[in-house]
């Protein structure tokens, strides 16, 4: 009989019900199945030995044979250490020891040859070796370890308990041994000798009990495929579910509005990008099924006009449409922005956000029921109840990272059925990852910016400069142009930021005094209205300089704006760097961003600066981004599950997520409901994970 692996862990022989509790608690293993999904970190190979002059500056634990030919004592702060000279034919390098010094002195015998383990350090030109586990090669020879040490993850309070890395071993081989070692195959024979895929059995047993390297990485390839590949698989067939199943507008006719607008109002000729995804949304609004899709473009890329010209497509087919911003500031600038057009077309178009007065409530809740209102602009104030739409045909989200995927689909329940949605992006997130994340979205990116348009030059400053940048300052005031200086408000460090925020201010002001200049301050602290007022000023150009916090980061649009000073640069993350230059650059000026920051810098910080002066390319910044601080924080991988990988890493296995991609995608092709006889495993295992929800949350 076989084992099911389901079988709460308590069961497994060795394990109990102590062990069992902390290892539920602190690894989240609750059954078999988990245990087994417990892949190791990394492996200890003592099937190998390295000569001297082939270690490598990488820190891995290793063993060499050798010789210590002398031993001397050296003098430190506290105490002394004790290094011995340890030699092959090849060269040398030291044993450290800080404790235990007679003894090992005692112990330890001169030019006798020696198998040393450990992990090796490079320090002052030489290898060395603290602490090593030293055996003499002709014991060594008596007990060899044939295979690789699985070293898996681990607490301090399993440590502390007792259940150490050999623990956690012993029970895998018990498993091993209750289950005979037999799982269930997951992939198609096809699919394997197309792929040169060892079994399933046989990867499970080398990716724990590892009997070489090469047998190692075929396993560990093995099953990150097969992880990455049902993922996709599981996207994928949520996305055609979603496209037969949820009927949407079919916006059969391009009729007047968007003609008219393409014909004589158009202020500018579009870009071929803009052109590209215009068709790809036509073709989706022109279809039977919703549209659900990501626009991603990076700042300045000309965003907005798509939206709008989607919206005319809506307003042509007498559905109404709706664009929802982050920010009241952004949503007054739409408002602006597209009302021009709107007048020239005779389109009635209204804002509603936070600030809206009573009256002005009622009177656009009543022109929205009863059809007369064709497009609403708006803060999360569409998202309330009272606000009801005749019939909505198309939601567009401005700046998508800033809400969540609940009120995303909180805007969707405002019809009997979904209207289209368009989410628009300028925070650019590497392709592999937006299959991953977003793999149910469909994707179109807007990869060209306005012609004309001169790359903003970046440098980076230290404090001490900062009378050569004011300098600067004023001669691009004196050429007309306006600048923008923001300072970063991070919420556990709120009182003191607000501090620097004003102590700037102020010495701006007195740098740059009245009536010659004229500085606006906007900040989260301040009223709607006074906010606007003093936005306004700037966007007018009666004020020179605005100092302001992130709240300008997002959308705003001046043209003149040709200097972006970045206060204490070093605390802001490469995205929001990224957003905030954006600001700039807008008209046909030069632009500069001037990153201040202070002496002192982590490596990391170093890495978002000169990232920052390298290159203006938002997918490229994406790239350095993720690698510095992990999927973890970019937008929309919490909720996703790309996190909760057991084996698979999302940024160094991308290639195998391609592949993976590729051959979900082949696969459902063919035969979308999985009901060829040869597709039967892959029938099953979905299934199967989907019953178990708490691995695959990203199925919601
Ligand atoms: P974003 O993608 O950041 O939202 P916007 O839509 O605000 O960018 O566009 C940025 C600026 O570029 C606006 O001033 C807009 O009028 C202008 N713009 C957009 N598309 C074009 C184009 N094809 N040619 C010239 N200017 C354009
Ligand atoms: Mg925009």
């Amino acid at each position: 009989m076989s084992v099911n692996l389901q079988t709460p862990i308590d069961y497994l022989k060795g394990v109990g019900p102590n062990r069992a509790d902390l290892l539920r608690k602190e690894l989240g293993i609750h059954t078999y199945q988990d245990l087994i999904n417990l892949f190791p970190n990394r492996y200890i190979d003592r099937t190998q030995y390295y000569k001297i002059n082939q270690l490598q500056r990488n820190n891995a634990d290793v063993q060499v044979i050798g010789k210590i030919t002398s031993f001397k004592e050296v003098a430190q702060k506290r105490g002394k250490r004790l290094v011995g000279t340890f030699q092959d034919d090849t060269g040398t390098m030291e044993l450290v020891w800080f404790r235990g010094q007679k003894w090992l002195k005692d112990s330890l015998i001169l030019n006798k040859t020696y198998v040393a383990f450990g992990k090796t350090n490079w320090f002052s030109g030489k290898f060395n070796m603290a602490h090593p586990e030293l055996e003499l090669l002709e014991d060594h020879e008596k007990n060899m370890r044939s295979a690789m040490q699985p070293v898996y993850p681990s607490t301090e309070k399993l440590n502390n308990r007792g259940i150490t890395n050999r623990v956690i071993n012993k029970i895998m081989q018990q498993l091993f041994l209750e289950t005979k070692g037999r799982f269930t195959e997951t992939l198609s024979d096809n699919l394997r000798s197309e792929l040169k895929l060892i079994s399933k059995q046989s990867a499970l047993f080398n990716v724990h009990f590892p009997k070489n390297q090469e047998l190692l990485s075929r396993a560990q390839f093995r099953l990150k495929f097969e992880e990455l590949f049902y993922i996709q698989l599981q996207l994928i067939i949520k996305n055609l579910i979603h496209k037969s199943k949820i009927k949407g507008f079919p916006f059969n006719q391009v009729g007047t509005y968007f003609n008219s607008f393409f014909k004589d109002h158009l202020p500018f000729q579009l870009t071929n990008a803009q052109k590209r995804v215009l068709k790809e949304i036509r073709a989706d609004l022109g279809s039977n099924a919703q549209m659900n899709r990501l626009l991603q473009g990076d700042v300045g890329s000309g965003k907005t006009i798509v939206a709008f010209m989607s919206m005319l497509m809506a307003l042509d087919n007498d559905f109404q449409a709706c664009l929802m911003a982050p920010t009241e500031i952004l949503s007054v600038q739409h408002y602006n922005g597209l009302l021009e057009w709107c007048n020239k077309l005779n389109i009635s178009i209204e804002i509603l956000t936070g600030s809206t007065k009573t009256s002005k409530r009622k009177i656009i809740h009543e022109s929205l029921e009863n059809g007369e209102l064709q497009i609403l602009i708006g803060t999360h104030a569409l998202l309330e109840d009272k606000v009801k739409f005749k019939n909505l045909g198309l939601a567009i989200i401005d700046e998508q990272h800033r809400f969540g995927v609940k009120q995303r689909s909180k805007l969707w329940k405002k019809n009997k059925l979904p209207p289209h949605v368009l989410v628009m992006t300028a925070t650019p997130i590497p392709r592999t990852l937006a299959m991953s994340v977003y793999g149910d979205l469909d994707i179109s990116i807007i990869d060209e910016l306005p012609p004309g348009r001169k790359a903003i030059k970046t440098v980076h400053r230290f404090d001490k400069n900062r009378l050569n940048v004011f300098k600067f300052i004023r001669d691009e005031i004196d050429k007309g142009r306006q600048i923008y200086i923001v300072y970063p408000l991070i919420k556990e460090n709120e009182k003191m930021d607000y501090k620097d925020l004003m102590d700037g201010y102020e010495s701006i002001s007195r740098d740059f005094p009245m009536p010659k200049y004229q500085t606006s301050i906007v900040h989260g602290k301040m009223k709607p209205a006074d906010k606007d007022y003093e936005m306004q000023r700037f966007i007018k150009g009666e004020t020179q300089i605005m100092v302001a916090t992130t709240v300008i980061e997002v959308g705003v649009n001046v043209p003149n704006a040709s200097v972006m000073i970045i206060e204490s640069a070093e605390r802001f993350g490469l995205s929001q760097l990224h957003q905030l230059r954006g600001r700039v650059g807008r008209g046909a000026e030069q632009s500069y961003c001037i990153l201040m920051t202070s002496h002192k810098l982590s490596a990391n910080s170093k890495t978002r600066l000169e990232t920052m002066v390298r290159t203006n390319d938002g997918f490229e910044i994406a790239e350095v981004d993720l690698r510095l601080r992990g999927p973890g924080d970019i937008m929309g991988t919490q909720q996703s599950g790309v996190l909760n990988l057991k084996i698979a890493d999302i940024i160094k296995d991308n290639y195998i997520l391609q592949l993976a991609r590729h051959h979900a995608k082949s696969v459902l092709k063919i035969d979308p409901s999985l009901a060829l006889p040869e597709n039967q495993v892959y029938l099953n295992t979905y299934k199967q994970l989907s019953k178990f929800k708490n691995i695959w949350n990203y199925i919601s």
